[in-house]
């Protein structure tokens, strides 16, 4: 495994992200001194927190899975994840409501999942599931060791048994081909390969390797932390401040010095210089290369981002008793739902959508009897959506779009209980910092995946590490926390 040159005794993290933290923790566990540079005044970057007249909005991810990768992370400053997060695992993970009424209960305990799915679909449906079950289970075990979990500094480090075993189970296949082995229903089809979107693609793009996803939110199980997920955020900054990191807010980074092919330390937006022996950037992978690098310091490639997506965050007197935490409401429409966002440039105009009802779980999140909803609709990003401006009335005409679907879909009275709302749009995201706006980075297709994204090592920087949904393994939070080990694995020259 590559790492990097010279001394590495002081490590300053730009961005307090999750996969700057993670990264963090990692180094001061090996004994690092490090600096952790955010510019926002709170931690978790994508994973931070909108307050509103009581109402306490998780802003990114609102489904967490594989907290054992967690745990990872406060472990190696010798912390006990339970001793600073309250995990309760969610039960369903989530609800799949469809246009025909019926709805199916994602349940992460496989024998009565498979009992829910032969009460909705059919004793064969369910034997599918199990079968699928068995095969996902086994491509995550292939995946994770050889190459997820893992510093790649080719493509030849790919050549392992286990892609031998990977190329045997038809994982280069495209996921929905698999999926449609398993099961018939067009039901369960849409609820074990929507995920793909996760990963930036449509099912019928995606390469069945990404049946991992769903089985990590759909077999593996979903948590909520007590407190939303951005008490994970807050949690991961406090411990590494427990453990001798330093963590500056309000801190903005403008560029990182060089000298001699080497970062020498960083400079903020108020003209104070960091010294640093090595630089670990969390900002978005493509705009730290626009931003902060000098522009000589290696070639940037174009990358094909993944699609956007609106968050409709809603407080509001009206409950419903239908609804779990998370909710998948899908459309009639499905590949042309893909089309229409990932290649037309469009809004969904039979839209699949995700509502997570966090006050539900924790009613702390909102005021006494006050419901908080959290609505997620995946739109182009900038580079496809040319001709969406979301700097005009776009954003209202479209927040009063999603509330007159959800009425149409169940949610009676909402509109008229609306206490508080924001939307946040592709604009959004990109004024925040994240490339083409949006914030699911670039898309796991073939040649973005593995050695291919964009690596964690700066190719001429000799002491310059990226960390984050940008560069390896990929997006989401299982994901990032896993980059934050790989990055300090690069300056520590750990065991991965
Ligand atoms: C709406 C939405 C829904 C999502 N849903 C899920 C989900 O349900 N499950 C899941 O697993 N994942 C989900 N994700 C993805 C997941 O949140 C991200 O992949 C992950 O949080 C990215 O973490 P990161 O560390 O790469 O980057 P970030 O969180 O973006 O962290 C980067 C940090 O750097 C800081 N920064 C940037 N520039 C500077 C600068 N110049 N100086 C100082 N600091 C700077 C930023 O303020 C930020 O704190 C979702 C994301 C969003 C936005």
């Amino acid at each position: 495994m590559r790492t990097v040159a010279g001394r590495t005794d002081r490590v300053v993290v730009v961005g307090a992200g999750l996969g700057g933290l993670a990264c963090a923790l990692h180094l001061a566990g090996s004994g690092r001194q490090v600096t952790v540079l955010e510019r926002e005044p709170l931690p978790g970057g994508r994973a931070g927190r909108l307050a509103l007249d009581g109402y306490e909005f998780d802003t990114g991810p609102t489904v967490l899975t594989m907290p054992d990768l967690l745990a990872e992370a406060f472990g190696a400053v010798g912390e006990e994840l339970t001793d600073w997060l309250d995990l309760v695992r969610l039960d369903p993970a989530y609800r799949a409501h469809y246009p025909d009424g019926s709805t199916l209960d994602v349940i992460t305990d496989t024998s009565r999942m498979a009992a829910e799915i032969s009460r909705v679909c059919g004793p064969r449906e369910a034997d599918g599931y199990l079968r699928f079950v068995d095969y996902a289970r086994r491509l995550w075990q292939l995946e994770r060791t050889d190459f997820i979990d893992r510093n790649l500094d080719s493509p030849t480090d790919l050549l392992t048994a286990n892609l031998l075993r990977l190329l045997g189970a038809g994982a280069f296949r495209r996921l929905q081909t698999k999926i449609d082995q398993f099961f018939a229903d067009p039901r369960t089809r849409r609820i074990f390969s929507f995920q793909a979107m996760y990963a930036g693609l449509a099912p019928h793009d995606a390469l069945a390797i990404y049946t991992v996803i769903a089985y990590l939110d759909s077999v593996a199980g979903v948590w909520f932390p007590r407190g939303g997920i951005h008490a994970v955020s807050r949690a991961l900054a406090d411990a590494a401040e427990k453990h001798g990191v330093r963590v500056r807010y309000d801190t903005t980074v403008t560029r990182v010095e060089t000298s001699a092919g080497r970062a020498t330390g960083v400079v903020t937006a108020d003209g104070e210089r960091i010294p640093a022996d090595v630089v670990v950037l969390n900002p978005d992978l493509p705009v730290a290369y626009r931003d902060l690098l000098p522009p000589s310091s290696g070639a940037r490639r174009r990358l094909r981002y993944s699609p956007s997506c609106v968050v409709l965050h809603v407080g509001a007197r009206q409950g419903y008793r239908r609804i779990a935490h998370h909710n998948i409401h899908f459309g009639r429409a499905w590949r042309g739902t893909f089309d229409q966002v990932i290649r037309r440039g469009e809004l969904m105009s039979d839209p699949s959508l995700l509502v997570t009802n966090p006050s539900r779980t924790d009613p702390s999140v909102a005021p006494p009897d006050r419901h908080s909803y959290y609505v997620l609709a995946p739109v182009p990003n900038l580079e496809v959506g040319t001709g969406l401006d979301w700097r005009g009335d776009l954003p209202r005409r479209y927040a009063d779009e999603l509330l007159a679907t959800l009425e149409r879909r169940g949610y009676l009275g909402l509109a008229d209980s609306v206490e508080v709302s924001r939307i946040v749009t592709p604009a959004d995201w990109a004024a925040a910092g994240m490339a083409a706006g949006t914030p699911f980075a670039a898309a796991h297709s073939l040649w973005q995946t593995g050695p291919f994204r964009p690596g964690n090592l700066h190719r001429t920087l000799s002491n310059v590490v990226f960390v984050g949904s940008g560069t390896q393994p990929g997006v989401g939070v299982p994901m990032v926390l896993i980059s934050g080990k790989l990055a300090a694995a690069r300056v520590t020259g750990g065991n991965r």
